[in-house]
């Protein structure tokens, strides 16, 4: 492994767990599926009759569900790159197999294409 991955490993072993962190305080790992999270639901109160305050609920859970979303993405990327460093593999534009700008990496270690083409992926 190129002495110069090891940074960007750093980098992405920190964004692993600050992301692992962000995710446990609105989603749970999903038992059936390793590597998958899903949204906890807020607490629904039965005893609430408020139209206005179950519409917050929703409101609350539509919020949480779309940010956990995009968590969830962010982690993928960030897990994919880990996986190409231990693979050797990592570096390369998965649209033309050329190494990625270092100053690409610089900006998102978890790059998965070359300038060229990032427009047609991240
Ligand atoms: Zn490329």
């Amino acid at each position: 492994m190129p002495m110069v991955w090891d940074k960007y490993k750093a980098s992405l072993l920190e964004e692993k767990s600050k992301l692992e962190k962000e995710l446990s305080l609105i989603a749970r790992k999903n038992p059936e599926h390793p590597g998958e999270w899903e949204v906890k639901a807020p607490d629904m109160n039965p005893m609430v009759s408020d139209q206005s305050e179950l519409a917050d609920m929703f409101e609350e859970l539509e919020i949480q569900t779309g940010l956990e979303v995009q968590l969830e993405e962010r982690l993928k990327h960030v897990t994919g790159a880990l996986k190409r460093i231990e693979e050797n593999s990592y570096g390369k534009c998965s649209v033309c197999g050329k190494n990625i700008e270092e100053k690409r990496l610089d900006a998102n270690p978890f790059a998965e294409t070359c300038i060229k083409h990032m427009e047609a992926y991240i």
